[in-house]
């Protein structure tokens, strides 16, 4: 059969890729001006996007006139995080070289499902799972399972913590459900991540039903008013506080766990990196003692995103929560890298994760952490000279900042927000409302600080 025009097309564009070289040239025109554009998208560029709301096209079009409409309308109406002065949520930014593996990684179409679907992506992520274990001092054998983010590695880690509590117990969740189940307990600080509520409800452990334990000043679980633990517990600890950056205390909470058969997962989501750096490693001893552990690429580690990791030291228990069977799987000796997560197909991730790892060394991720830190470091100080408040110990890359009123802090993080200079979130810490800097971005400088710390003085309304 003849060629119909759209293959006729595609076979055109494959071959002379100057589809790919136009996509290059928006790219790199966009990575030129990032660090210089308004942070935030400009109102105009927003209303803009009603230009995507167009009927399904009925007909074929060259692939150039589709890369344009999403260059010219899509890219400005984007958030420059790339740039050195985007300080919103925990978004990282981006390594030249992870993004560029990506790309190759891209064109490579690679489906990590089974170790026969993808050699390549395979052994990068046993590679990947044997650096994470040296580069954040974990457990001999601990599994990784390569994710979306943090909400599914949680998702993950609970998972099989779910499904080994149960079984130690003498009740296989997978066959059985949760139905006439022995009863899990589930401890978890007031101040734990959203997502951790999300993963609990969706595994049938119920948002209400769990123990709640509350937070000291910092938003750290108070070790003193957990529960007394026992082998039906699952007690859920933070490595870094998505408002304040505080760590919970591991050492001592999980040798208590220790002794009593919990499973303990650590929610690492930004903060597990501290691991790989010598100053501030201390946040983080006794956290290898967890069970569990959740983390993120694409926060602090500054991967493209798509990249979350759930680690287990129970490799067995995260197999047999994420259970497959098909007749067509076939499995081998080697990684087959969806025995650990619950999709099949997904992108290879390991490529930009090893990419990123391999790029940095352990030096290299100490300084991008070290770097954060003290960005954030320079923020409180150079805040607080111009009496801004600082309401957290700056121990991380998170800082929350208040002016005299609640009113005045409102005013000015809309006038942040919309200023064009930097873009911070707003949070409520202890019933009133805050601003939180988190500084994610190995392209943030000195300078960039400086400049933003103009802009949240010029932001203040004046007192009267
Ligand atoms: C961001 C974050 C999450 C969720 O991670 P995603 O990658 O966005 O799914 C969970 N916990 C903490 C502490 C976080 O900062």
């Amino acid at each position: 059969m003849k060629d119909s025009s759209i293959h006729e097309q595609m076979r055109q564009e494959w071959r002379d890729k100057t589809l790919f070289e136009q996509a290059s040239r928006y790219a790199f025109s966009y990575m030129d001006g990032v660090c210089d554009r308004s942070v935030y998208p400009e109102p105009a560029a927003i209303a803009n996007l009603d230009r995507f709301d167009e009927p399904l096209p009925v007909h074929a079009q060259p692939g150039e006139a589709v890369l344009a409409l999403l260059n010219d309308h899509g890219g400005p109406a984007t958030v420059a995080q790339t740039g050195g002065r985007y300080f919103g949520f925990v978004n990282g930014g981006v390594i030249p070289a992870a993004l560029a593996a990506r790309w190759l990684a891209d064109a490579w179409d690679q489906s990590p499902a089974l170790y026969v679907s993808s050699p390549i992506a395979a052994k990068l992520e046993q590679v990947c799972e044997r650096w994470l274990r040296q580069l954040l001092d974990l457990p001999d054998d601990t599994a990784a399972g390569y994710v979306s983010g943090s909400s599914t590695a949680t998702l993950c880690g609970l998972a099989a913590a779910r499904h080994e509590v149960l079984n130690r117990l003498g009740w296989d969740v997978n066959a059985n459900g949760l139905f006439g189940a022995p009863p899990i307990r589930v401890i978890v600080s007031d101040q734990a991540h959203s997502s951790v509520f999300k993963a609990l409800a969706l595994l049938g452990l119920g948002k209400d039903r769990i123990e709640k334990v509350p937070a000291d000043d910092q938003g750290r679980i108070r070790g003193a008013k957990i529960p007394s633990l026992d082998e039906r517990c699952i007690l859920m600890l933070q490595a870094g506080n998505v408002n304040t950056g505080a760590f919970d205390a591991f050492e001592e909470i999980c040798d208590r766990a220790a002794g009593s058969g919990a499973w303990v997962h650590a929610d690492g989501a930004f903060g597990l990196w501290a691991k790989a750096s010598n100053s501030r490693k201390y946040l983080l001893a006794g956290a290898e003692k967890a069970d569990s552990w959740s983390v993120d690429g694409h926060k602090t580690l500054n991967t493209p995103y798509d990249c979350g990791i759930v680690l287990c030291r129970h490799r067995d228990a995260l197999v047999a929560a994420m259970q497959a069977s098909g007749d067509y799987i076939q499995t081998s000796n080697d990684r087959d890298g969806m025995m650990y997560v619950p999709e099949m197909s997904r992108r290879a991730r390991a490529v930009d994760l090893w990419a990123t790892l391999k790029y940095l060394g352990r030096d290299g991720v100490g300084a991008l952490i070290d770097g954060l830190c003290d960005r954030a470091a320079q923020f409180a100080e150079r805040l607080a000279v111009h009496q801004f408040q600082i309401l957290n110990e700056v121990v991380f890359n998170q800082v929350l900042v208040a002016c005299a009123t609640p009113a005045q802090t409102r005013e000015t993080l809309s006038a942040i927000q919309a200023c064009g200079t930097c873009w911070c979130g707003g949070t409520m810490w202890k019933g009133e409302p805050a601003i939180r800097i988190s500084v994610s971005s190995w392209q943030t400088t000195e300078e960039d600080v400086e400049r933003s710390v103009d802009a949240f003085v010029r932001a203040r309304p004046s007192p009267d």
